[in-house]
């Protein structure tokens, strides 16, 4: 199955809860793609904010 990710160059980044350090997302240049537990995938130009489903903290990047 083809997905986001196949798009994304090797030099991502994890983007993490400043708080709790859950990952959220991964971020390569002024993108970022975001991955949820049931397969949804959304890619998305920065800045993106988003609060972990952990902790509750506000994160931007
Ligand atoms: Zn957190």
């Amino acid at each position: 199955m083809k997905t986001i990710l196949n798009t994304f160059d090797a030099g991502h980044r994890e983007w993490r809860c400043t708080c709790c350090n859950k990952l959220l997302g991964l971020r390569s240049g002024s993108v970022v793609l975001v991955q949820f537990a049931r397969g949804h995938q959304y890619r998305a130009p920065r800045p993106v904010s988003a609060v972990c489903r952990s902790c509750k903290t506000l994160n931007e990047t």
